[in-house]
């Protein structure tokens, strides 16, 4: 039987288990990202694994989430990642010179290696042929010592796109009419390899717009076969060595089918507050914008920001609103002010802004309470802008433009009715890629040979080996859907401290219960119990850093989301799968007790605990655990574990 292109990589990368889906498989990291948020802790972390050097084939650090400086506490961190990356050996790009995932595909992201990275959006590369990864941090860390990754084997299925799009459809609309059909849990335990004619009629950066967003859907990754369009945009990026054709073989066999005819796309917008609410944009027309914002990992590229110059050219942005253009990257942002179509945008007045993450997690460009905000970005989760009751649209450039000069939502094709004299603007890609470096540090020319760390650079907290006792008092009870961002909020205010676990542990599910940390320190270990979902969301691993500084050693729940449960191992936390009922009957307050002897337990793989409450009543929790997941909890963690290993204890 033929393989999938997505098998094929896998194939060439296993190094234990093999392709069952739903089975746990080990697989050797290529090459690994992390961007400034999540990488302090990786690089915290490989130091505490006594490594020298990284051993993949490429590691690169990029600052882009928090640009905007608030205090010193931002500049140390950027400061500790360029040495960081000087002395391990990983390519620096300083902060302004743009977004890892944009600045990734640009310079490094080459077909058929495997990569894996401390952001969700990490799949972004998939758009060029690259099998792309999110991952914790401690993953990443460990991959780049030249330990294996290890993920459950996922479904791959076939994304036959038919048809080519119409004028003034994009290629987010083909995302969004995924997330439309599919949910934000339709591509969970998932890969969607896209094929067929429609996606040969896409340019590379139309294939990364999709592939980024496939992370929205909750799948693994999403990736397109290599072809004449792939070849093309390496070698104007000046990298067409990296070139190499990958397909699916003729006969390869999909666990499923998903057909979408692209000549049939219309403008789609995504309603607040979740990206799956995909209507017609033409069902929301005529909704007041106060605020448009183009740019972000999924639409920052060149390609994207052109359209919206050449709509606004000669126009007049409406002026009850502020349009804001964050290039995705500095090669964009600089390809566009040598091309004129900065001073254009200028002209037409547009806020032109550094080349950040910034507003995508509320750091910058915060919309007014009480309006409504139209991005070109992925996720518009209540919040995430910065502001409690936002009101969050995702949409096209070409939506975002559109509603830019008229003042409110309004499908494109109908303001160009409108206006007479706007055309569809069709969008070349640039004959050359021909931003400057100057940004990027390269290995080996780099400017630190050893780590500098300020104030903020806390230490990595480690945790006991695993006892035979779990007890507790029910710390907090939480209800479904429970997001890492409860258990640690990304606002700017907070996640400053991201280098300081001793000090960011104090905010640890403060938006369920503002005392919960002080509780929790007061009561020097306990449990947690929450509902369906637990830790769904982003793969920062500080969600289950912190709780486990503060003492917990499990947390029941009805349910976890994926990558939340492999951080909880990670940190060395047992996570305890707990039925309806028994959720329904435990109490905040309540006295929990493992009844089993823990270590032998887990140790013996075992699945069935019994727990005690309140020495009243007993019930049934499962430990679903593969026996590499049960050797990490029996070490307190995969840190103490890989320690352990490299030691021969
Ligand atoms: Fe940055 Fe937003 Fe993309 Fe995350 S989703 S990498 S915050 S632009």
């Amino acid at each position: 039987m033929g393989q999938t292109l997505t098998e094929k990589i896998l194939s060439d990368h296993l190094v234990e288990g093999d392709l069952t889906p739903g089975e746990e498989i080990g697989i050797e990291i290529d090459q690994v990202l992390m961007q400034d948020t999540t990488g302090t802790m990786v690089w915290l972390q490989f130091e505490a694994l006594d490594l020298d050097e990284a051993q993949t084939e490429l590691a690169a650090q990029y600052c882009d989430h928090q640009t905007f400086q608030f205090d010193f506490k931002n500049t140390d961190d950027h400061r500790f990642l360029r040495s960081a990356a000087g002395t391990y050996g990983a390519h620096f790009s300083r902060p302004g010179n743009g977004i890892c995932h944009n600045v990734h595909k640009e310079n490094f992201a080459a077909p058929g290696k495997t990569l894996l990275g401390s952001d969700s959006h990490t799949p972004t590369p998939g758009g060029l042929g690259q099998l792309a990864i999110g991952a914790g941090g401690l993953d990443i860390a460990v991959a780049m010592g030249g330990g294996a990754y290890y993920v459950e084997m996922p479904e791959v299925v076939n994304v036959r796109l038919e048809g080519e799009l119409p004028e003034w459809s994009s290629a987010k609309d083909i995302i969004l009419e995924m997330l439309r059909r599919l949910s934000v849990k339709g591509g969970v335990g998932k890969v969607f390899e896209y094929t067929g004619p429609g996606a040969k009629s896409l340019s590379v950066p139309e294939r990364t717009t999709i592939t980024n967003m496939g992370t929205e859907l909750g799948a693994t990754s999403s990736i397109f076969e290599t072809d004449e369009k792939t070849k093309d945009y390496l070698e104007r990026q000046g990298r067409g060595d990296v070139y190499t054709e990958l397909t699916a073989d003729d006969d390869a066999e999909y666990a499923d089918e998903i057909v979408i005819d692209l000549s049939e796309i219309e403008p789609l917008i995504a309603c607040p507050s979740m990206p799956d609410k995909v209507v017609p944009v033409r069902e929301v027309a005529g909704e007041k914008v106060e605020q448009v914002l183009v740019g972000s990992c999924t639409n920052g590229g060149y390609e994207d920001v052109l359209p919206v110059a050449k709509m606004v050219e000669g126009r007049e942005v409406a002026k009850h609103l502020e349009l804001i253009v964050a290039p995705g990257s500095k090669q964009a942002g600089e390809i566009l002010a040598r091309q004129g179509w900065t001073a254009e945008m200028m002209a037409a007045g547009v806020n032109v802004s550094e080349a950040t993450c910034g507003p995508c997690i509320g750091i910058g460009h915060v919309p007014a309470s009480d309006s409504v905000s139209l991005r070109t970005f992925n996720r518009n989760f209540e919040g995430r802008s910065g502001i409690e009751d936002d009101n969050v649209y995702l949409c096209s450039p070409e939506v975002a433009a559109a509603a830019g000069l008229k003042g409110e939502i309004i499908d494109p094709r109908d303001l160009a009715d409108e206006l007479g004299d706007l055309d569809a603007p069709g969008v070349e890609l640039p004959k050359k890629y021909d931003g400057s470096k100057s940004d990027l540090i390269y290995a080996e020319e780099a400017i630190d040979d050893e780590l500098i760390k300020g104030p903020n650079i806390g230490d990595v907290p480690l945790k006991d080996p695993l006892g035979s006792n779990i007890a507790g008092e029910t710390l907090l009870k939480m209800e479904d859907n429970i997001t890492t961002d409860h258990i640690i909020p990304a606002t700017s205010d907070i996640l400053k401290f991201r280098s300081n676990i001793e000090r960011l542990s104090d905010f640890t599910l403060s938006r369920v219960d503002e005392t919960f940390a002080q509780r929790a320190k007061e009561a020097g270990t306990g449990v947690l119990v929450a509902g369906e979902n637990y830790g769904q969301g982003s793969s920062r691993e500080h969600a289950a850093m912190c709780p486990m500084y503060l003492g917990i050693e499990t947390v029941l729940a009805q349910s976890f989301a994926r990558i939340h449960k492999a951080n909880l191992f990670n940190f060395g936390i047992v996570p305890l799968a707990i039925d309806e009922e028994t959720y329904a009957k435990i109490d905040q307050g309540d006295t929990v007790e493992i009844v089993d002897d823990v270590a032998d337990a887990v140790a013996s793989g075992q699945v069935e605990f019994t727990i005690r409450v309140n020495d009243d009543w007993e019930a049934t929790a499962e430990l679903n655990a593969s026996e590499r997941e049960r050797n990490i909890l029996a070490a307190g963690g995969k840190l103490p574990l890989t320690k352990q290993q490299a030691e021969g204890g």
